[in-house]
């Protein structure tokens, strides 16, 4: 007998369980992991097994997004955060875990709680009645897939994660890059536009071709390619002028400075809600971080681009959360279901976890027959959360990290390393005023 029932004991359902159990909720977490299944990235039957690196990244939470998200967890009682500090490796101002103590240390503190049963099972289908948290991951097991992908639209539920680069909006050089939709549609100014010139274009290509690649996992190799969502290198590969008819196409452009269409040009779209992100479009790429960052700043108008996320390519499962959850992770069509970790989008260890441990928050309040107010957005769960729920834009969807341009903008003239100190500092006030409410 239970209260709320979580599938998958990874980073984000362990920190859910942990969160409820000490909620005084009875938890059932079914893991498949240790009943003979695995997943093609997992080595161990350990709960909150990290699959790559062993690093949380940045610890610092006076300027840095996940730093600051570090903070407001351990406020929280997580026990991710607990265990990472326990089991911490030397790694300058990052917080790196010794892997093995780390898992091994969240396993024994679920398995001995006392309102907590670790089930070691593989769950098939959506639970129709009861509260629930689905936490099964970027490689959520077939069956569960298949269903969830049936309850939610087949087409929202994305195998394969191309992840097209994004750009701060204040590092762009508004001299050279100017707003216009092609042709002037819509409003007339939905995109942000960088314009190339033959040589510019073809110098553009030649990188592209030259740049280092990295490979496909063996485990990725099946996997199509979604319509739409083939490599920039892949096409460039394919022609001189493939992408100039493609994702650079500069027809119906005019750019300002010269009155007629460029060459070719690189569009941007507006990413979430405030306009402080936008994502390169067309630009998935298995080119490797530096590459991208040197020949992205090759494009007239991002010489000075800032990116919040690079771009990439491999399977992931996750849901188009923005239209098909509410504010507190449930599933709008079926509210018992809520979802947590990165199968709502969000990306990394860290982002998982505080997604989990919400989820956790939520659930055990609606348990009490109460609604949880969510955090406000100015605190890194509460900007995190707001974009997985809403900020985001549904078409474009990406798994993302967390990071400044998520919060509400703090305008006005201010160096960087101030600025971001404004952001934390303004976090760390909302987010003690809302845990004391
Ligand atoms: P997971 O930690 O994967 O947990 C999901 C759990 O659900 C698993 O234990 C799985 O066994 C279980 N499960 C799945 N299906 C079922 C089912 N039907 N029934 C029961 N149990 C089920 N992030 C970083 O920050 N740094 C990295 O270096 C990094 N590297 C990554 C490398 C790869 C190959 C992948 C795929 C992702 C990586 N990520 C990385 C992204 C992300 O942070 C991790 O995937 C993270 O583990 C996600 O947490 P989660 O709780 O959502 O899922």
């Amino acid at each position: 007998d239970y209260d709320v029932h979580i599938i998958g004991g990874g980073l984000a359902g362990s920190e859910a369980a942990w969160q409820l159990a000490n909620l005084g909720k009875r938890v059932r977490l079914s893991e498949m992991r240790g009943s003979g299944d695995m997943t093609p990235a997992h080595q161990t039957d350990h709960c909150a097994e990290l699959v790559c690196s062993n690093s949380f990244r940045s610890d610092d939470a006076q300027s840095n997004a996940v730093g600051l998200l570090h903070a407001e967890m351990r406020d929280m009682d997580s026990l991710i955060m607990a265990m990472g500090d326990r089991y911490k490796v030397p790694a300058g101002s990052a917080l790196a875990v010794d892997r093995d103590g780390f898992s091994a240390g969240v396993t024994e503190a679920l398995a001995g709680h006392p309102n907590i049963t670790l089930v070691r099972e593989r769950v098939e289908t959506l639970p129709e009645a009861g509260l629930t948290i689905i936490a099964t991951g970027p490689l959520t097991a077939p069956g569960l897939a298949d269903a969830i992908g049936a309850a939610t639209g087949a087409e929202s539920l994305a195998f394969f994660d191309a992840i097209a680069p994004i750009v701060y909006r204040e590092s762009i050089d508004f001299d050279v890059a100017w707003f216009q939709s092609r042709w002037n549609k819509g409003d007339g100014k939905d995109y942000i536009n960088c314009p190339l010139d033959k040589e510019q274009y073809l110098a553009f290509v030649q990188g592209l071709l030259d740049g280092e690649k990295s490979e496909f996992k063996e485990w990725e190799k099946d996997t199509p390619y979604f319509d739409g969502c083939m490599p920039i290198e892949v096409m460039a590969e394919r022609g001189v002028d493939t992408l100039r008819h493609g994702p650079m196409k500069p027809v119906g452009l005019d750019d300002p400075r010269t009155g007629r269409w460029p060459y070719a040009a690189v569009q941007l779209r507006q990413d979430n809600a405030s306009g402080t992100l936008w994502n390169i479009v067309g630009f998935q790429t298995k080119l490797k971080y530096g590459a991208q960052v040197e020949l992205f700043r090759t494009i007239p108008g991002l010489e000075n681009a800032e990116f919040a996320r690079l771009g990439g390519l491999h399977r992931n499962t996750f849901i188009r959360s923005p239209e098909l959850l509410d504010s507190t992770l449930r599933l709008k069509t079926r509210p018992n279901i809520r979802f947590a970790g990165q199968i709502t989008g969000c990306e990394g260890y860290v982002e998982s976890a505080a997604i989990g441990l919400l989820a956790g928050r939520f659930a055990a309040v609606e348990n009490d027959g109460a609604l949880m107010m969510p955090p406000p957005p100015e605190t890194a769960l509460g900007a995190l959360l707001g974009h997985i729920t809403g900020g985001a834009e549904a078409e474009t969807y990406q798994p993302m990290n967390v990071n400044f341009g998520l919060f509400p903008p703090i305008t006005g003239r201010a160096k960087k390393a101030e600025r971001k100190k404004m952001y934390t500092a303004r976090a760390r006030e909302a987010f003690a005023d809302w845990l004391a409410a």
